[in-house]
């Protein structure tokens, strides 16, 4: 934050893909590189005890991690943004804010390690954790406790693409103590910005659309309030789950296409849905941006496109399921999203294995889909070999 008042110009006055490039990004003073440089160094030189140029030790500040820090800021429209190592050190420093006693409202179909984070590990700190249908805001009135101190959002959600009414459920927490946290990982700050519809804080795992290129971990925090700052920046530095300068790096660069990136893939995603819904051997399409999903008309509201992630059910149960994601060839069988590359997955046995059981598990005939951006004649054309792969065994 002190960094960013040093300098000149307001980039939060330009359009999101300038603020994209140049948000935090200038020109190097030191040397004059038009591209952030990778501070590969873990101390800085102090001219007299206390005397420095801001920076002192790299757990505590690095430049690199400034830089993405302030971008995402900027692109979140949040007064300050913190970086850590992934996504789940992230949620693990915003749990910093909890003391023993206090209840977390969780939704149903949360990210899987989010989950396990929260009912595995804190938790054994005296923290209730519930998992609820956040998508229906009865449910999430009836749940909230004076002792509430997280409604932990994520929409679209994973794997079946709920969507929560941010503003909606920001006006119930709104005279409440607890704090709305929207994890915008699915989205992504082109197509979403939850700090403008109500939310306290947002957290991001870099890893996926941010970064973009399948080639970092990483989770940044973004916020408004000072004092919230103040507290989860002393546990960054105190609890040491930051990202390195070369991860930092990789994140600022895949920031730049952003916007170009969220286009393609919102568009050949909405291809992609619209292709599998008129498919025999498909039960049903899971994409909020098809006019029967149920939270079509939200995420037309608070969304400016639907994003890269499509799920789907196949006639003929895990047996078709596991056929078609075993036989496509520029879809890559892999967990993780948000990559320019297509990814399929079989989340029942991969992704959200650990959570059978529980009000998470999820069918196995679902596959669920990160549409990349390469030619949609090709993706629609490998989705064919894959559904021709399923034995028509199963779906009789
Ligand atoms: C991947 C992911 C996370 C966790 O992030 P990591 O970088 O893997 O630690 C959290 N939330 C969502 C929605 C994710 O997709």
């Amino acid at each position: 934050m002190e960094r960013e008042r040093e300098r000149g110009h307001d980039w939060r006055a330009t359009s999101f893909e300038t603020r994209a490039i140049h948000a935090g990004q200038e020109p190097d003073p030191a040397t004059g590189a038009v591209i952030v440089p990778i501070y590969q160094t873990s101390t800085f030189v102090q001219e007299a005890v206390g005397v420095h140029k801001g920076y002192e030790y790299a757990r505590t500040d690095n430049p690199t991690r400034s830089a993405l820090q302030e971008a995402v800021a900027a692109l979140e429209e949040g007064a300050w943004g913190l970086a850590y190592a992934s996504g789940l050190a992230a949620t693990q420093n915003l749990a910093y804010l909890l003391e023993p006693g206090d209840h977390v409202l969780l939704s149903d179909d949360a990210y899987g390690g989010t989950y396990r984070l929260f009912a595995k590990v804190i938790a054994r700190y005296g923290i209730t954790v519930e998992q609820v249908d956040l998508s229906d805001l009865d449910a999430v009135r009836a749940a909230l406790r004076p002792e509430t101190k997280f409604v932990w959002v994520e929409t679209p959600t994973n794997p079946y693409l709920k969507v929560v009414d941010i503003a909606g459920v920001a006006a119930l927490v709104q005279d409440h103590p607890a704090m709305l946290v929207v994890d915008n990982t699915f989205a992504s700050p082109y197509l979403q910005r939850p700090l403008t519809l109500g939310a306290d804080l947002v957290l991001h795992s870099t890893t996926k659309y941010l970064g973009g290129h399948s080639d970092v971990v990483g989770g940044l925090v973004v916020g408004n309030d000072r004092a919230v700052y103040e507290t989860l920046k002393f546990h960054q530095n105190a609890a040491g789950a930051v990202p390195g300068p070369l991860d930092c790096w990789l994140a600022l660069r895949g920031i730049k296409t952003l916007a170009v990136r969220m286009e393609r893939h919102s568009a050949n995603a909405q291809a992609v849905a619209e292709f599998l819904g008129e498919q025999d051997a498909v039960e049903r399409v899971y994409y909020p941006g098809l006019p029967d999903h149920p939270g079509h008309e939200i995420a037309a509201r608070q969304m400016s496109g639907f994003s890269g992630m499509v799920s789907f059910t196949l006639r003929g149960g895990y047996e078709a399921a596991a056929a078609a994601a075993a036989a496509t060839r520029v879809f890559a069988l892999a967990e993780s999203l948000g990559g320019v590359e297509s990814l399929i997955e079989h989340p029942g046995v991969m992704t959200h294995a650990s959570v059978a059981g529980t009000k998470g598990e999820v069918a196995p005939n679902l596959l669920r889909l990160s549409v990349g951006i390469e030619g949609i004649g090709d993706i629609i054309e490998d989705l064919e070999r894959a559904l021709a792969a399923v034995p028509v065994a199963a779906i009789r």
